[in-house]
Parts: structure tokens; C-alpha cells; sequence
């Protein structure tokens, strides 16, 4: 595969091609000098300073902060520890009446309310749609993608992250904390 130029990042990056398609070319271990392209872009389309690690969704991304590890929207808004689900920090719009289900989805393929809620996770900073998930009802929030960051950096890039964070899902943990403070 040829190199990936840095113009050419970002035009992929200005969804010249779809987000699938730039998640692809960082995967391809053929060139990872094309992941640092990427960092670079992104560091200079942000208006802020921290270090970005790894993009998590097209609008948010971990970052190095003060010695931690924690997911940032472009727009600045923290939403705290990457091992935490992000959704715990980000507004929530529940659609669970047949109204506003049918709002998004009509005729084949509405949803049925007895089943189904719609929730869509809003930055509070910038009031960007950040994920949309269809579950059912009652079940948590689901947990995309947590990603191993010092193995990433270790086996994939070749190099180690100055600190080190064991890698593990805290969200249940900050739950708990959250229902004995209510005790
Ligand atoms: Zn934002």
C-alpha cells in the first residue's frame, strides 16, 4: 500500500471518504507513521493543547492531561478517565414514546416502544450528536470501544506512552460511587 501523504489524510479526514474508510487506513500497520500524520492534523485543527493519544469517535478523543488519561470533545468538554464510558457525562435524549421514535424511523422500519428506546448522547460544550444507540429498554449504556492504549502504543507503534494505566473498564466503579453517595 503506497504511503499515505499528509494531504492526503486530510482529505480523507474532510469525509472525502467516509469515517470507515480512515479508521481502515489507521489499522494498516503497512504504514504507522500515518497515524502520527493524523495526530498532527487533528492537533492543529483543535483549540486546545493536550496531547491527543487516540481518536475514540470522530468528535472525541483521549488525551495525555496532567498525568491522566481522559476523553476530550474538540470542542474542550472533558468527559473524564477514557476507562469510564464516556455516556455517563454527556446529555441524554431518551426517545421512548412511539411519537418520537416515529420521528426517526416510519413505516418498515419503526421501532416499537414496547422493545425499544432510542438514546442520543449530546456534548454539553458544543451540542454535538455524538453517538445514537437503539436498545432496550432498562439496558446500560453500551461501552463501544476501550481501547488497550499502552499495547496499542507498545506492539502497534512501537514505543511507549510516558506513563502507564492498567487497563480496565472503571465505569461500574464510578457507578457504585455515584449510588453510595446517595446513601
Ligand atoms: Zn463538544
Amino acid at each position: 500500500m503506497a504511503e499515505f501523504h499528509k494531504e492526503d489524510i486530510a482529505r480523507l479526514m474532510d469525509g472525502v471518504l467516509p469515517w470507515p474508510a480512515v479508521q481502515d487506513m489507521l489499522k494498516s500497520p503497512k504504514d504507522l507513521d500515518r497515524f502520527d500524520k493524523y495526530l498532527e492534523i487533528m492537533a492543529e485543527r483543535v483549540p486546545w493543547d493536550d496531547t491527543i493519544l487516540l481518536p475514540l469517535t470522530p468528535q472525541l478523543m483521549i488525551v495525555a492531561r496532567k498525568g491522566e488519561r481522559v476523553v476530550k470533545c474538540l470542542c474542550g468538554q472533558e468527559y473524564g478517565d477514557y476507562r469510564v464510558n464516556w455516556k455517563l457525562s454527556a446529555l441524554v435524549h431518551v426517545r421512548d414514546s412511539q411519537q418520537a421514535l416515529d420521528e426517526i424511523y416510519r413505516g418498515r422500519d419503526a421501532l416499537d416502544e414496547a422493545w425499544v428506546q432510542l438514546r442520543e448522547y449530546i456534548c454539553p460544550g458544543c451540542g454535538s450528536m455524538l453517538e445514537v444507540e437503539a436498545v432496550p429498554r432498562g439496558c446500560p449504556p453500551d461501552f463501544e470501544f476501550l481501547p488497550d492504549l499502552d499495547t496499542f502504543y507498545r506492539e502497534w507503534l512501537g514505543r511507549e506512552l510516558p506513563d502507564k494505566c492498567e487497563y480496565e473498564d472503571r465505569t461500574l466503579a464510578v457507578v457504585a460511587e455515584w449510588s453510595s453517595e446517595g446513601e
